[in-house]
């Protein structure tokens, strides 16, 4: 058996650290927005070599108060994708915004500049570029897309910490990174968790004050806010995580660069030239690809599909008038895609297993 995912020989690896770290936050007493996540916050934003981290409840909080942060609400327009976990969409929605689905570049999932620039309206205000499966979006583009337009640029970062555009970390290039660590991420807590990263200092400010219900100083609100906010023993196992980030992402590239050479008879992911991808998925297309899943977990390996039905053809998203057939390459990715196992603690002989399997089913050349 060989299963899409667990966490469990990860913990395994680094459980005396995790351990330790999570028994000094429960024994100080303090459990709330206190020393292990400003810790926290410093590391976070160091790392990412920006001025600003702020933890927050999870990553669609992070994205929500992001777009908040930045001023986005009722009667403004954000263009996304489609082809994204729901989160994306409902955290626009949170905030009063409409959110405008664009298509995907085939190659890579993520937002087609081309697109994006036809989406835009006199009520656009930002657009939030996923960086789908450990990939980067084409953030040249959307940075000048953006710049001309005037538009607030968030990245959602919940697949892709570490990640590269070119020299430099997701979620540094647009005003704002969100980020979730969520347990499966590539940086994940033992819980939920997220983060906003900026090196805007007003925009900090405010996400500090919109995540504890706009407080300015103890119960003094300068402003309307929500209660978002990272706790000390989410934060603690995130200081641990965070040393091992690279060193894991290395590993993940390890596993699909096994997949790219060994993998036949399917079409294999492609990664943006210049771009370091971190694989939060490993994601292939397949014509007939109900059939290649099914008869994989014939033969004990797991697969799930990221995502089987894209946001505009969700049920609780018929009202945004996207019919089937208006976002056609996202349509299409949602009918072929099939992501592979990919989690720390898979070997090299289950990965070379999953592609005999798959030359088998496939016709080997
Ligand atoms: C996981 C995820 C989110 C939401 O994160 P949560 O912590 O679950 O709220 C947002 N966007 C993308 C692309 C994700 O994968």
């Amino acid at each position: 058996m060989i299963p899409f995912n667990q966490l469990k020989p990860l913990h395994d690896l680094i459980a005396d650290e995790i351990n330790v770290a999570l028994l000094l936050a429960a024994d100080s007493g303090w459990y709330i927005l206190g020393p292990e996540v400003e810790a926290f916050e410093r590391e976070f934003a160091a790392y990412h070599g920006v001025s600003h981290a702020v933890g927050v409840a999870n990553g669609t909080d992070a994205i929500e108060l992001a777009l908040r942060a930045g001023g986005i609400g009722a009667g403004d327009e954000v263009i996304t994708v489609s082809h994204t976990a729901l989160a994306t969409v409902a955290a626009i929605e949170a905030t009063g915004a409409v959110p405008v689905l664009a298509d995907i570049e085939p190659e890579t999932f993520t937002l087609c500049p081309d697109a994006a620039r036809a989406a835009i309206t006199r009520r656009t205000r930002a657009i939030v570029a996923v960086h789908l499966y450990g990939g980067a979006a084409d953030m040249d583009s959307l940075l000048a897309l953006a710049q001309a337009h005037d538009l607030l640029l968030i990245e959602d970062c919940a697949q892709a910490h570490g990640a590269q555009y070119q020299e430099r970390k997701v979620g540094t290039i647009g005003q704002l990174g969100a980020f979730s660590f969520y347990p499966t991420k590539n940086m994940g807590a033992y819980g939920d968790g997220g983060a906003v990263i900026t090196n805007d200092d007003a925009l900090a400010d405010k996400l500090r004050k919109l995540r504890n219900y706009g407080q300015s100083s103890r119960y003094r609100h300068q402003s309307r806010g929500t209660n978002s906010r990272l706790d000390e023993l989410q934060a603690a196992v995130l200081r641990v995580k965070l040393a091992y980030l690279d060193e894991l992402n290395g590993r993940r590239r390890g596993i699909a660069a096994l997949y790219e050479a060994n993998l036949t008879g399917v079409r294999k992911p492609s990664a943006r030239a210049g771009c370091q991808h971190v694989y939060h998925l490993y994601v292939i297309r397949d014509a007939q690809r109900d059939q290649l899943m099914r008869e994989l977990a014939e033969r004990g390996i797991g697969t799930l599909i990221h995502y089987p039905v894209p946001v505009h053809l969700q049920e609780s998203h018929r009202d945004l008038g996207l019919g089937e057939g208006s976002l056609p390459q996202t349509e299409r990715a949602a009918r072929e895609i099939l992501s592979l196992p990919l989690y720390i603690g898979l070997s090299d002989d289950d990965a070379l297993r999953v592609c005999e399997a798959i030359a088998q089913l496939r016709g080997a050349p």
